[in-house]
């Protein structure tokens, strides 16, 4: 700066505190410019399964393992008593069978990518039967007649938007039908004058015409949830038992792991996915094997699943729970953000997330934070702006911080940058 004032130029500040901001501006810019790009932030948006947040937090089981993993080789595809290579999903297919009752698994990216390989392997060129209340679409551009173009299947709308019966798949199947897909409307509800054909019916119309049925589950829970106090999902055990030939479900939603698609049922529907190049081009890593392996094994062996898995554990946090952890999270942040701002405890509801129970709202405590000069949005950037950056929402006007997602108050001691002058 000092040379570019000596060369004379207009652009640099010349008072005292104009030149005291600039400095600090260039040395904020060259703190980000050095800090990885991906960082840590407090989700206190009280979405447990926030997408673009990451998703499931693992349990530390699973943490464990991907460290391990990460650190050394590993047995991914390799049979240790042959010496030979071996099938990469043998090690989860193990777990996922013992765990939903089906045959056979595969696993890949994500449940996007499920999909995908399920259409592509068995459908290609042929037609799929979907309802017309279930041609859904998930955030992020996954969109069912989309994905169902790409994989080279051919979609075949039958039913309304509200109401679709047993004879609407029997009239539309024919002799180029490849599959019957039923889809889980996960992030919508049709209520009112409402009717669809239930997995156990398309199941029976699917058997009569040697027309296999697949069910796209979303979030596909591994356990009853209304064991543990909240609305019951379908569970991906008994979608196998009500006859779907395939279940499609994500790794990273309800069922607490990592980022991945998974698919189970009938063993020779998935040697076809796993014959297809496809799965080579979807496969997961050693690092989501290993994360996934461990949560299955929590799964299998855990007796206090609930405290493990932080999606669980967050799901369950009762109003009187984090009301008691409020007032501590409150005089934390009160410190933090220093007079002018006022910090309340206040009773609101939180959202599952990934179109996880959407229509479940959960009551939660909040701290909602107002300062007299300032927007809702403005305090919202301000949180943002911290280290580490807090995410809350916008509720009714007001900036709050929901404390399900928030598991320990000090979480929220974080550091505001200094206003300027
Ligand atoms: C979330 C979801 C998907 C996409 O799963 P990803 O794991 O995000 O790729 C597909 N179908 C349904 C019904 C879903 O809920």
């Amino acid at each position: 700066m000092r040379a570019a004032i000596a060369e004379g130029s207009d652009a640099m500040p010349h008072d005292r505190a104009a030149l005291t901001d600039a400095l600090l501006d260039e040395t904020e810019r060259a703190i980000q410019a050095d800090r990885p790009a991906m960082r840590t932030v407090v989700n206190a948006s009280g979405v447990v399964l926030h997408t673009n947040l990451g998703r499931a937090l693992l349990a530390e089981e699973a943490i464990e393992a991907v460290a391990q993993a990460a650190r050394s080789a590993v047995n991914l595809e390799y049979d240790l008593a042959e010496g030979t290579r071996g099938d990469r999903d043998f090690l989860v297919e193990r777990e996922l069978c013992a765990l939903t009752g089906a045959e056979a698994a595969t696993v890949v990216n994500n449940n996007a990518a499920a999909i995908l390989l399920v259409l592509n392997s068995l459908a290609r060129g042929k037609e799929v039967v979907v309802s017309r209340g279930e041609l859904i679409e998930i955030g992020g551009s996954f969109r069912i007649p989309d994905i169902m173009e790409r994989s080279g299947a051919l979609l075949k709308e039958v039913g309304t938007t509200n109401r679709t019966h047993p004879r609407d798949y029997e009239a539309a199947i024919g002799p180029d039908t490849a599959l019957l897909l039923k889809v889980h409307p996960s992030n919508y509800r049709i209520i009112g004058f409402t009717s669809e054909v239930s997995l156990p019916e398309m199941a029976e119309i699917g058997r009569r015409h040697g027309v296999p049925v697949v069910e796209d589950l979303g979030s596909g829970a591994l356990v009853d949830l209304g064991a543990y106090g909240l609305k019951r999902e379908p569970i991906v055990a008994e979608r196998v038992e009500a006859g779907a030939a395939l279940v499609t479900f994500s790794g990273d939603k309800l069922l607490g792991g990592p980022q991945a698609g998974i698919v189970v049922g009938k063993r020779e529907l998935v040697a076809r996915l796993k014959a297809n190049p496809l799965k080579r081009a979807l496969r997961c890593g050693k690092l989501t094997l290993a994360a996934l392996l461990a949560t299955l094994r929590l799964y299998r062996r855990s007796a206090e699943l609930d405290a493990e898995l932080p999606t669980l554990r967050m799901l369950r946090r009762t109003t009187g729970e984090l009301g008691a952890m409020a007032p501590r999270a409150r005089d934390i942040l009160s410190e933090r953000l220093g007079p002018g701002f006022s910090v309340d405890i206040v009773e609101s509801t939180s959202q599952v997330g990934s179109g996880a129970l959407p229509v479940e709202e959960l009551a939660t405590v909040a701290l909602k934070v107002t300062h007299p000069a300032m927007s809702a949005e403005a305090i919202a950037r301000l949180f943002r702006s911290a280290e580490p950056p807090v995410i809350g929402r916008i509720k009714d006007d007001a900036f709050q911080l929901d404390l399900r997602t928030v598991e320990d108050a000090s979480m929220l001691a974080v550091e505001f940058a200094k206003p300027r002058s």
